[in-house]
């Protein structure tokens, strides 16, 4: 048995129409996996489908909205009977420093990258204990391990999210669900684009600091999606494990 393969696997990424979803996502379909991305804009989750091939599909969902995120999940398994993996991705930033955001910027931060991984992994819950088991993957940042003058919502949404990762690997172990969560380093996507140009001297501090001595590209990410969604990681579980180029270990 191939402890990496995950054919007749459903697997359901928010924000799997493009950067490290999209990444996380091909990595999932090339094991096996039935793939399904969420994202609200169509054109980006059309494209994403034929990117990750036949068997793939999205819907339109913005994951803040509780009634969306349960008729998310309704339609994945209306399609394919059943959802064994959900990939929390979806997330984005307001990048201001902590005495100039707004509680509206703070809630939408907040409700993008962490509220919405609690709806879906209430949605998800009944329809993997269901299927005899599941694995719940968030995605964190190296902002879940340190802060950043200019990331006020962002560092604390990931760092709650490593937080709430245990919480349902403690709750759902019974169940046979494990919940880990990814920590990123520096992904070249459509979000740290943006940054390069607000974040004067980031590119190069980056590169600095990695000692891969590169950026991260999505593709980066797509095999420990693969180890964390298959019977591989069947006795790990609460984790947050970086994916970063070893720029959490260096000075
Ligand atoms: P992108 O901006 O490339 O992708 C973000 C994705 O999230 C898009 O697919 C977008 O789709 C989706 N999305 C955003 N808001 C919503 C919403 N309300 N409902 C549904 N989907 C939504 O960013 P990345 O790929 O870089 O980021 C993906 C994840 O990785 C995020 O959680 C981010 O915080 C995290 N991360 C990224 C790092 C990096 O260096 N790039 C480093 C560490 C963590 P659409 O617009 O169609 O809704």
């Amino acid at each position: 048995m191939n402890p990496f393969d995950l054919t007749g696997k459903v697997a359901l990424v928010t924000g799997g129409n493009g950067g490290i979803g999209l990444g996380m996502g091909k990595g999932l379909a090339q094991a096996g996996a039935t793939v399904v991305v969420a994202g609200r804009n169509a054109e980006k989750n059309a494209a994403a489908v034929k990117a990750l091939g036949p068997k793939a599909s999205s819907v339109i969902a913005d994951v803040t909205k509780e009634d969306e995120c349960r008729a998310m999940v309704a339609e994945v398994v209306k399609r394919h009977g059943r959802l064994d993996i959900l990939v929390n991705n979806a997330g984005m930033n307001v990048r201001k420093p902590p005495h100039e955001l707004s509680m509206v910027e703070w809630h939408t931060v907040m409700n993008t990258n962490m509220t919405s991984a609690v709806m879906c992994c209430q949605a998800a819950y009944p329809e993997m204990k269901k299927a005899g088991g599941g694995k719940i993957i968030n995605i964190g940042s190296m902002m879940s391990i340190f802060g950043a003058a200019f990331a006020p919502a962002y560092a604390a949404s990931k760092g709650a999210i490593v937080q709430y990762t245990k919480v349902c690997a403690s709750a759902w172990a019974k169940d046979n669900i494990q919940s880990n969560a990814v920590l990123p380093g520096w992904i070249d996507t459509d979000l740290t684009k943006r940054a390069r140009t607000d974040v004067k001297g980031l590119h190069e501090r980056v590169l600095d600091r990695t000692p891969a001595g590169r950026w991260g590209v999505p593709d980066d990410l797509s095999g420990i999606a693969v180890f964390l969604a298959s019977p591989a990681s069947d006795f790990v579980t609460g984790t947050a494990i970086p994916v970063d180029g070893g720029f959490a270990i260096a000075m």
